[in-house]
């Protein structure tokens, strides 16, 4: 397939409005694509180019693809961001600035998507210190060779941010009518193996192949997520349940394959040069291959220690010994899904709890109290709190491991917090002593997979804090005007207030009273943002108290 034609199909794509004529476009391209070409359009329609258990990123944030459409258009970097504000969109300001390009030099080689995903793989691949130069080069050479639409897409992809409104779901039923086959076999292939564009080649082979799908070892599978709820609640639906500590720290997923052992964020990224003891402790704990999923929290004289601690840790790249003299990490664990081969995702929590306790070492594995009685679950919570975890966890006994689900079969309970994760996506420059950092932030929620201004935050920041967060979004800038920036949406801000109120202020709707910094959460990414629907939600139940308060 030419990129032209992907190019084209994208185009389409983004003039439609319907979800089924999204998934009719891409069911109808599908069948045609080759083996080899078919992983690379699954990802490229939804703004990817790497498998999602993969970490790996191209290493092009917007300043260095700036900086390479500048040579391409002949212009100044200035220039294309000057371009890029005006029309409010990369993509459109590179398939603008391409087209003038090439009334002067119409000699572009036809691109194949399966060319551009392997030059993408070579930019990817460079590292080092002389690397940004080189990247840049490279991208270069492959926008020089692109015609203005595909410049538009190519840019995008870049980014991995596609715009045209392709989800994971769409793609899923897309691949489920192309080949045929049973969309719940896809979603389950999907759930074990995490690379959308590798369940299509399996789905092309046939259903039998999608369900023999098994989880491979060192291919991080999608963390299962939790709701909130109550204990009455779960107690009324489900009788007996499970209750475990909710431990404050940060997610792992530990994978292990002899004597060699992986240990894997939230985000699925790679974090075992940070973490040798954990690593150590988990190898030590059984002699099976595995994979575990558990917290792992920093204790200080046998009682934990702030959230922070163990992310700062995760993010340590040096000084690792020095760091683990400071800090005692300890794993808890409390889900396995796979065992020598075996794949146990579909099995019922329970059976997978029992294979837990068979195979790793007690220490690490999370205690648990199996009740229908909200008395004794009660009691488990308090006993929680009394011991400086964040609350309980409530598990549904008969339920499957679901990656990648916030579902009901995992309920958190835990006090009544008024914080909200959103995504940051503008700022404003600091004043003063702060005029070379950011000083305010413009935070978003989300609704059906678009970000939804919701509040501006300027308080609770320290000054190394705000170095920090400047560090991490400088080069994630998109467009300027003024003091204001917008930025490419990859950080999330825990944001404590006071309370919601209605306010046309921002898109939302709502406004937040006393929006305060909380903290960094960099172990999760813009997806996992609250929803404009919990935030009514929260409203709602706000409005309700206030009344009861009053009455
Ligand atoms: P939240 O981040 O508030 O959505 O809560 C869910 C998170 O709690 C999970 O992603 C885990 O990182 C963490 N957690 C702590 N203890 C447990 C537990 N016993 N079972 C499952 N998740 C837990």
């Amino acid at each position: 397939m030419l990129f032209l034609e992907f190019s084209r199909c994208c185009e389409e794509i983004e003039n439609l409005s319907g979800r089924l004529d999204m998934i009719d476009v891409i069911g109808r391209v599908l069948p045609g694509l080759s083996p080899e070409e078919l992983p690379v359009f699954v990802r490229f329609i939804m703004g990817k180019i790497f498998p999602d258990w993969s970490a790996q990123k191209l290493g092009i944030g917007p300043s260095l693809l700036y900086e390479a459409v500048g040579y391409v258009a002949g212009i100044k970097k200035d220039a294309v961001i000057v371009k890029i504000n005006k029309t409010g969109d990369v993509g459109v300001a590179v398939e603008e600035l391409l087209s003038k390009k090439s009334q002067i030099s119409l000699s572009h080689q036809d691109l194949e998507i399966v060319d551009v995903y392997n030059k993408l793989i070579s930019i990817a691949a460079r590292g080092g210190a002389t690397s940004q130069k080189e990247k840049v080069r490279m991208v270069q050479l492959l926008l020089g060779d692109a015609s203005p639409l595909e410049g538009r897409y190519l840019a995008r992809i870049m980014l991995e941010e596609l715009r045209i409104g392709v989800g994971e779901g769409s793609v899923r039923e897309a691949i489920a009518t192309a080949f045929s086959v049973d969309s719940a076999l896809v979603e389950h292939a999907m759930q074990a193996i995490n690379d959308l564009g590798e369940v299509a080649r399996l789905a092309r082979i046939g259903q039998d192949a999608l369900r023999d799908v098994r989880i491979t070892l060192f291919h991080p599978v999608r963390m299962m997520l939790a709701q909130q709820g109550s204990i009455p609640g779960m107690v009324q639906e489900h009788g007996e349940v499970a209750a475990e500590f909710k431990y404050d720290g940060s997610r792992f997923q530990f994978h292990k394959k002899g004597n060699a052992g992986k240990m894997y964020s939230r985000r699925l990224e790679d974090v075992s040069g940070a973490l040798p003891d954990v690593i150590g402790l988990l190898l030590a704990s059984t002699d099976h291959d595995v994979i575990l999923d558990g917290e792992v929290i920093a204790t200080k004289d046998g009682r934990p220690m702030p959230f922070q601690s163990v992310l700062r840790r995760f993010r340590r790249r040096h000084d690792i010994a020095e760091a683990q003299e400071a800090i005692t990490l300890v794993p808890n664990v409390f889900d396995i899904l796979y065992i020598d081969g075996v794949t146990l995702i579909d099995l019922p929590f329970t059976d997978r709890r029992k294979r837990l306790v068979e195979m790793v070492t007690r220490q690490y594995v999370a205690p648990q109290v199996v009740s229908a009685d909200t008395q004794v679950i009660g009691r488990t919570y308090r006993d929680a709190l009394a011991a400086g975890h964040e609350g309980i966890m409530l598990k549904v006994p008969g339920s499957p491991y679901t990656p990648g689900q916030r579902g009901k079969n995992w309920i958190k309970i835990k006090p009544e917090v008024d914080t909200l994760d959103l995504a940051v996506i503008g700022a404003e420059w600091g004043e003063g002593k702060r005029a070379h950092v950011f000083g305010s932030f413009l935070v978003a929620c989300q609704d059906q997979g678009k970000l939804i201004p919701l509040s501006r935050v300027a308080t609770g920041f320290s000054d190394e804090q705000l170095a920090e967060v400047h560090d991490l979004l400088k080069d994630t800038v998109i467009s300027s005007a003024g003091k204001e920036v917008r930025f490419e949406p990859e950080l999330v801000f825990e944001v404590g207030y006071a309370e919601l109120q209605v306010s046309p202020t921002y898109e939302a709707g709502f406004a937040l009273r006393f929006p305060r910094f909380i903290r960094l959460r960099d172990d999760k990414d813009t997806t996992e943002i609250e929803t404009l629907d919990s935030i009514k939600d929260r409203y709602q139940r706000q409005s309700k108290s206030a009344q009861a308060y009053r009455k």
